[in-house]
């Protein structure tokens, strides 16, 4: 018998491997941070000893959710400005805010409940776009969460993260420098859009990234706006636009994607470029409904994202499961589109995949990462149960989550974090909302 730091059971597993095929009384055994093995509880109890064996009963193990793309600091701003046209909503509200608050401290602070809130729904890994993300780094390090932090790259200075553009690079090859080989952070170059970054950046924001092979993040194609000014600059819609200046490829993770030609989609297909589908964000803010069921017939590569809480306004995965799962069959009078199992494998394996984690996370399988999430079945709401893929994407709520462990160590314990303190991170955000609230 292998003795191992962990035995967690559970009436179901969901590995996320091979058919998906649903295991009954699974166990998962975890020695340090990795996955030693999985598989039926009786195959597992039979290999291997523990002193620390949990077993949650009427409960299903998974493999923990990907947010692939967010804002987590924005979490701040979280309810600000509701009900207004993106341009007004981001013009006038959010790019103000920012400009008047957003510091090295603001971050600090706002990463501990954008982490508080994705562990308690099951969210093990988000890939962000910001500023000060050294600091960001620090907290996850410190949290125990994964994350890919991408360093945010725009034409013109802001505030004091740059004085000049190339002040970007500098801070993008620093955080590079910094946590490259963390177990935890994963840096990433995340030059912002086609409207805020002429062709140079980009250019040089995927050499950079070639160079330390590290991940691409960009929004791409997220309104009509956005396509107009792209057409108006370079003459080409914006994923013609970021293929013709050989920009993508799969180290790349396009957010939004909601508006594409057909060609666009076949270029997405073809230079296997990850999509982060923000289905609650492109809904709040009127931008559009991405067409993922044809992305997804073509073979893109696409996960689900949350965007930043201030267009959202949540930072939860099963969420936008249920959002999209429902809104592209509305869309498509086809009540076969976006199914449970395809919802599942977004929010997991192929988030993962598309942030350039696959080998590390995103399923249950010996030798990756031990990113594990525990969902009490026990809730009038989960009963009765006949398909479980259906359940998490159509009735799972974020409460339902009770045990979520990442790299091996437990953060979420029946409900109650271990590494941050939940009454001291919602004290610290109410005083940055009394002090954002008196100006
Ligand atoms: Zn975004």
């Amino acid at each position: 018998m292998q003795k191992v730091d962990y035995i967690i059971k559970a009436d179901y597993l969901l590995t996320m491997e091979g058919d998906l095929s649903v295991i009954r009384h699974g166990a998962v055994a975890v020695t340090g941070s990795t996955i030693t093995d999985a598989g039926t509880s009786q195959d597992i109890s039979g290999k291997y000893t523990s002193d620390n064996i949990i077993d949650s009963g009427n409960s299903v193990i998974f493999p923990g959710f990907i947010n692939t793309h967010t804002h987590a600091a924005m979490v701040y701003f979280r309810g600000i400005a509701d009900d207004l046209p993106l341009q007004v909503w981001l013009e006038q509200h959010i790019w103000p805010n920012e400009m008047k608050w957003l510091s090295s401290d603001f971050v600090a602070d706002a990463i501990e409940l954008a982490c508080l809130e994705m562990l308690k729904a099951g969210v093990t890994t988000y890939s962000d776009m910001y500023f000060y993300q050294n600091i960001s780094a620090k907290q996850l390090d410190k949290i125990g969460m994964r994350g890919v932090l991408g360093s945010g790259i725009i034409d013109f200075p802001w505030k004091d993260v740059a004085q000049t553009p190339d002040d970007y690079f500098v801070n993008c090859e620093g955080l590079i420098n910094t946590w490259k080989g963390n177990e935890l952070v994963t840096p990433c170059v995340a030059p912002h859009a086609t409207f805020t970054c002429s062709p140079d950046k980009y250019i040089r924001a995927k050499e950079l990234a070639e160079k330390y092979d590290v991940p691409l993040h960009t929004h791409l194609a997220e309104t009509q706006f956005e396509v107009a000014e792209c057409m108006k600059r370079y003459g080409k819609p914006p994923v013609e636009h970021l293929d013709s200046i050989g920009f993508l490829s799969e180290r790349v993770s396009a957010a939004h994607c909601v508006w594409l030609t057909d060609k666009e989609i076949d270029i997405l297909a073809q230079k296997k470029v990850g999509v982060a589908h923000c289905i609650e964000s492109n809904l709040k803010l009127a931008s559009g409904i991405a067409p993922l069921p044809k992305m997804l017939k073509a073979g893109v590569r696409a996960a689900f994202g949350t965007d930043g809480a201030a267009s959202n306004n949540d930072l939860s995965i099963l969420g936008e499961m249920s959002t999209a799962a429902k809104v592209h069959k509305g869309v498509s009078l086809d009540a076969t589109v976006v199914d449970s199992k395809t919802a599942m494998l977004m929010a997991t394996r192929t988030g993962a995949e598309i942030i350039g984690l696959g080998d590390k996370t995103g399923s249950i399988r010996p030798g990756k990462k031990a990113d594990l999430v525990i969902a009490n079945l026990n809730k009038p709401h989960l009963t009765p149960l006949y398909d479980i893929y259906s359940h998490i994407t159509y009735c799972m709520r974020p409460g339902d989550v009770e045990t979520v462990m990442v790299n091996g160590k437990i953060l979420i314990d029946k409900g109650r974090t271990t590494t941050l303190d939940q009454a001291d991170v919602i004290a610290k955000a109410k005083a940055w909302q009394n002090k954002i609230q008196s100006r």
